[in-house]
């Protein structure tokens, strides 16, 4: 596609969904994240031996990755020898990193080990909160979405203090910030922490977490700012997405999908185009010789041009007309 080392259509926008610019080629890369974390999912979902030997190399149980935050497991990536287990623990951080960026719903975070709750700088973790089964944010309310009292933690056979039970709901408040608890008790019980959801989406693949990596990369089509400088009014988001969508719906030939994507994207090898790149002596028009051949000139404004189209529209009219008359 490239004959030269420069792209002409941005890497991050080649791999998206046609709607958003994209051809939907594959990023390699993150494509080889999205299958190591969805080795999570097993991990989570199989009862069999190799899962031992993984407890034993991590000197952990695999719930414990779930009861604890993405620190947690930042850690253990650092920690653990073996190649493949650290690649699959720092793919599964990295798909994480983005989900919880994303998230509207703070309450199913992991309390402990969570990088978006930090005291004086450093994860906080309670065992004995975690063995009482207060794992998520949600778990330090109540039902009426007030947090929980210290005697109440009490009640559940929790080892705290005053001033460790008032630090945690420092960071509580500090993450939820205006949030309110009760909408979301209602709609979703019982909930998977926010770090594991992506891997109950579906039941095999890795397509959820690839989606995730690739929707981070999405920026703006370059192209799409040329459009709105010449063209007034702008189009919406939605119209931009069927104008994209448009040539890959409404024919299967790559010929034709091709050069409506390369005039959409403006790097249509046009006489101005390749005249700016230094690469012919004249930017006029090859038809009509006289302005430059822009794509607009080429295919709204050239006199030579609309009289072929003409021809060829007549020719078409013609042809039905007749095999009508037979
Ligand atoms: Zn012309």
């Amino acid at each position: 596609m490239w004959s030269s080392k420069i792209h002409k259509i941005k890497k991050n926008t080649i791999i998206q969904d046609y709607k958003f610019g994209g051809l939907k080629m594959i990023d390699i890369i993150e494509f080889t994240h999205a299958l190591k974390s969805s080795w999570i999912r097993r991990l989570l979902k199989q009862k069999t031996n190799w899962i031992s030997l993984l407890e034993a190399e991590m000197k952990t149980k695999v719930n414990d990755l779930c009861v604890r935050g993405i620190d947690f497991i930042s850690i253990l990536s650092k920690k653990i020898s073996n190649a493949f287990w650290k690649d699959v623990f720092n793919s599964w951080t990295k798909v994480t990193e983005i989900t919880s960026k994303n998230n509207e719903h703070p309450f199913f975070e992991n309390i402990w080990f969570n990088p978006n709750m930090k005291l004086e700088n450093s994860a906080i973790c309670s065992k004995s909160y975690i063995e009482a089964g207060i794992v998520c944010i949600i778990d330090l309310f109540n039902e009426d979405g007030s947090f929980r009292s210290l005697d109440s933690l009490f009640n559940l056979n929790i080892k705290t203090n005053f001033l460790e039970y008032n630090g945690f709901k420092h960071c509580v408040f500090k993450r939820i910030g205006n949030c309110n608890i009760k909408t979301f008790r209602e709609k979703v019980e019982p909930y998977i922490p926010n770090a594991l959801f992506i891997f109950y989406k579906n039941v095999k693949g890795c397509k959820d977490m690839y989606n995730v990596l690739i929707n981070e990369k999405k920026s703006q089509v370059s192209a799409r700012l040329k459009w709105i400088e010449e063209n007034d009014p702008p189009y919406e988001e939605t119209d931009w997405h069927k104008i994209f969508e448009l040539p890959f719906k409404i024919t299967r030939d790559s010929k034709l999908q091709w050069l409506q994507f390369q005039t959409l994207h403006r790097i249509l090898p046009t006489n101005y185009y390749l005249h700016k790149l230094k690469l012919i002596e004249s930017p006029n028009c090859s038809f009509c010789g006289k302005h430059p051949e822009t794509i607009d000139h080429l295919f709204v404004e050239c006199y030579e041009v609309k009289k072929t189209m003409e021809g060829c529209r007549r020719s078409i009219f013609k042809t039905i007309h007749d095999s009508h008359n037979i």
